[in-house]
């Protein structure tokens, strides 16, 4: 099963991301991870990625790219994958869709988290991160057992950088000038889905597996 998650950042891509690879056994390719393992490991590519992504800016469309095409082709992606956060602008779906055609594959499902700009702020601003293991948690709606500590690895949690509000905005905006225009190009390609991202998680999750199947 081949998956892309849409959505606003914030929006719960990431949460919803984790759930399925873990509920069908498939991996979850974040470009976001990506970038911050780079920027944590001191490639150039992180450091390329960084001048942007604290800025609220894109990565450049030529750096994401061949780094997705060349991981969805490892022996792990086979059996299908859950892409979070990729793609982010239509040359990016284009150059994907032009990969796959290639590859004689196909996308199975684009699943949009709609979920209004007004609530997106306020889940930015909790998140914490664990930028070891990528884990992802939420000051009240999905707190660590111990405040500021990592569940599955133990490392410290950290605001992002490109998460306190001035950036906020600032990828919002990006979002709807060259993001937003992918639910029309899935819609296109009949793979589009729609779930509530301003419901609990767990009942986003629930919308999300009535798209997939049990
Ligand atoms: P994205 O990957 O789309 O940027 P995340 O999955 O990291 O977003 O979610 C953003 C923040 O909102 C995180 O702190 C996460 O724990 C929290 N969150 C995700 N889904 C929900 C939800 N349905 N309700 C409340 N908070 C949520
Ligand atoms: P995310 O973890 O998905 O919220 O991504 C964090 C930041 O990484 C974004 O704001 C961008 O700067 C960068 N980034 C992640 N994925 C992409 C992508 N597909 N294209 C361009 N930039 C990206």
């Amino acid at each position: 099963m081949r998956i892309i998650m849409l959505g606003a950042p914030g929006a719960g891509k990431g949460t919803q991301a984790k759930k399925i690879a873990e509920k069908y056994g498939i991996p979850h390719i974040s470009t976001g991870d990506i970038f911050r393992a780079n920027i944590k490991n001191g490639t150039e590519l992180g450091k390329k990625a960084k001048t942007y992504m604290d800025q609220g800016l894109l990565v450049p469309d030529e750096l994401t790219c061949d780094l997705v095409v060349d991981r969805i082709q490892k022996d792990d992606a086979q059996k299908g994958y859950v892409l979070d956060g990729f793609p982010r602008t239509i040359p990016q779906a284009e150059c994907l869709t032009d990969a796959l055609n290639k590859l004689g594959s196909k996308i199975d499902f684009a699943i949009d988290v709609d979920v209004p700009d007004e609530n997106i702020v306020n889940r930015m601003s909790g998140r914490r991160a664990c930028l070891k293991c990528g884990a992802t948690y939420h000051v009240v709606f999905a707190a660590p057992k111990t405040e500021g500590v990592c569940d599955a690895c133990g490392d410290h949690l950290v605001l992002r950088d490109d998460d306190k509000p001035e950036t906020v905005q600032k990828r919002l905006d990006v979002y709807h000038e060259q993001t937003q225009p992918l639910i029309d190009y899935y819609n296109g390609q009949g793979v589009l889905k729609s779930v509530d991202g301003t419901q609990k998680l767990e009942d986003v999750f629930q919308a999300v597996v009535a798209i997939l199947g049990e």
